[in-house]
C-alpha cells in the first residue's frame, strides 16, 4: 500500500507570500486609486547584465548548427565556468579553491536545501532564527526534526539574531553536528566579520562539526575587510561548504544559475570518528540527480567574469546600494533601530510591534509592501524586512509616503 513520507506532514504550509498578496489584492480593491509600492519581495528587478545577455546569444547561435551544437555537458559545470569562478571569486581573494571543488547548479534554493541529504539522519541541526526557510524545511523533510511547536520545531537548535546580540548567532552551547550560516544574512542583511567567521570555523573543528554558509547575496559587500567566502577564514576548507549564486549578484533569479564548494579535505566522520570525505559523495549524488545547467546559461554566468561583466555588474549592484541607503537614511530620520542595508539588500527594521500589525498599518496608510519577519521564525515577529530590489524612484517615493505617515 502506497503511503506518503510522514515527516512532510510535519511542515508548515507556507503562508507568508500567499498571505501577503490576499492582504495586497485586498487593500487594491478597497483603494482603487492607491499605487503598491512594493519592498517585500527579494527578487532582483534590473535586467541582465550586457555582457551576459551578448553571451547568451552567441552560446544559443552555436547551438543552432549542428558543428557547434552542444548536448549534455558535465553534470559538474563547464571547465570554462569552474575556472573562472575558481580565479575570480576565491583567487584573487586569497581564498584557494580548485575548479573541481565547485559544483554548478540551477540555484542555490537547491543546493542549500539538498546537500543535507548526504548527511546521517541523526545530524543534530543549528539554524539562526529569524532563518531562510529552506533550511529548516529539507530537514523536516529528511526525518531530523520532532513536531511543530510555538513557531520551532523539536531537535533543530535555533540561535536567536535579535536587537540584543546585533543580530549574529551566538555559538550555540549545546551539541550540533550541522550549522548552517547565512552572510550578508536573509533576512537580517547582517554581514559578519572574518574575526566573528573564525569563531565558527574553530567551533566546527573543535566539535567535528560542518558549517553549511549561504553566501548568496556576497556581492553587495562593500567593505572590502569584510570576508566574501568563510574559505578566507584559515582552517574553513575542512569544515565548509559554500553556496554562491548568480541570482542577485547579476540577476539571474530568471536565469537560474548557481554553485556549491566542496573543498576535497571537507569531512563528516563515521562512528568511530574517523574523517569521511564528503567530496566524492556530494559529487555522486549531483550526478546522479542533476544534468547540469544550460550551455547558454553557462556561457552568461561566464561572462559575468569579463572586464565589463564585472563593471556592469558592479553598477546594477551599486543601484541596489543606492535604494539601500535611501531606506537607511530614511529610518535614520524617522528613529527606527534596523540592521543591514550597508552590506546587504535588505533592511531589517525593529517594529516595535508585531510585524503583521506594522505590515498593515503600512499598507493600510502608505501602499508600501514590507514582508513581515514573523514568516522567518520566532525571533521576527516584532521586525519586518524591507528590500533594496526595486527602482530608485519607487524607493524613494515609497520613503516619502513613509516619512508623511510614520513621520
Ligand atoms: N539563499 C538565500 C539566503 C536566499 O535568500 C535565496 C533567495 O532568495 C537563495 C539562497 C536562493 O538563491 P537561488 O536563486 O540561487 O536559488
Amino acid at each position: 500500500m502506497i503511503r506518503i513520507n510522514p515527516h512532510y506532514k510535519k511542515l508548515q504550509a507556507s503562508y507568508l507570500f500567499s498571505d501577503i498578496a490576499a492582504r495586497i489584492s485586498d487593500f487594491s480593491q478597497k483603494n482603487p486609486d492607491t499605487e503598491i509600492i512594493r519592498l517585500g519581495i527579494g527578487d532582483a528587478t534590473r535586467a541582465l547584465p550586457a555582457a551576459c545577455i551578448a553571451a547568451m546569444h552567441e552560446a544559443v547561435d552555436e547551438m543552432g548548427q549542428d558543428a557547434s551544437f552542444r548536448g549534455y555537458g558535465p553534470e559538474q559545470g563547464y571547465a570554462f565556468l569552474r575556472e573562472k569562478i575558481a580565479e575570480h571569486d576565491f583567487a584573487a581573494r586569497g581564498a584557494q579553491i580548485a575548479a573541481d571543488e565547485i559544483f554548478v547548479s540551477d540555484g542555490a534554493k537547491c543546493d542549500t536545501g539538498n546537500f543535507q541529504e548526504i548527511l546521517a539522519t541523526e545530524t543534530r541541526v543549528a539554524v539562526p532564527d529569524p532563518v531562510y526557510p529552506v533550511y529548516v524545511d529539507t530537514n523536516v523533510m529528511a526525518g531530523r526534526t520532532g513536531a511543530f511547536q510555538d513557531g520551532r520545531f523539536e531537535n533543530i537548535v535555533y540561535m536567536p539574531c535579535t536587537r540584543e546580540n546585533d543580530y549574529l548567532p551566538d555559538l550555540p552551547d549545546t551539541d550540533v553536528d550541522l550549522i548552517y550560516l547565512c552572510f550578508p544574512n536573509n533576512p537580517t542583511g547582517t554581514a559578519t566579520t572574518k574575526q566573528t567567521l573564525s569563531k565558527w570555523v574553530d567551533f566546527a573543528r573543535q566539535n567535528k562539526a560542518l558549517i553549511l554558509y549561504d553566501a548568496a547575496y556576497e556581492a553587495f559587500i562593500r567593505d572590502e575587510t569584510l570576508p566574501r567566502s568563510i574559505y578566507e577564514i584559515p582552517g574553513a576548507r575542512e569544515v565548509a561548504v559554500e553556496f554562491r549564486s548568480f541570482s542577485k549578484t547579476a540577476g539571474f533569479t530568471g536565469t537560474r544559475c548557481a554553485y556549491t564548494v566542496v573543498p576535497k579535505e571537507c569531512r563528516a566522520f563515521d562512528k568511530n570518528g574517523s574523517p569521511e570525505m564528503l567530496h566524492p559523495l556530494w559529487n555522486r549524488r549531483h550526478s546522479t540527480k542533476f544534468n547540469g545547467v544550460a550551455y547558454p546559461v553557462q556561457r552568461a554566468a561566464e561572462a559575468v567574469y569579463s572586464e565589463q561583466g564585472q563593471k556592469q555588474v558592479k553598477a546594477i549592484i551599486d543601484d541596489y546600494m543606492k535604494n539601500a541607503d535611501r531606506i537607511c537614511r530614511e529610518m535614520d530620520a524617522l528613529g527606527y533601530s534596523y540592521a543591514g542595508g550597508k552590506h546587504s539588500p535588505y533592511i531589517w527594521v525593529d517594529a516595535r510591534t508585531d510585524s503583521w500589525n506594522f505590515f498593515n498599518a503600512l499598507l493600510e496608510k502608505t501602499g508600501v509592501v514590507c514582508t513581515p519577519g514573523a514568516g522567518f521564525g520566532p525571533c521576527g515577529s516584532r521586525y519586518i524586512r524591507l528590500s533594496a530590489f526595486n527602482s530608485y524612484d519607487n524607493v524613494d517615493r515609497a520613503m516619502q509616503r513613509i516619512r508623511k505617515a510614520l513621520g
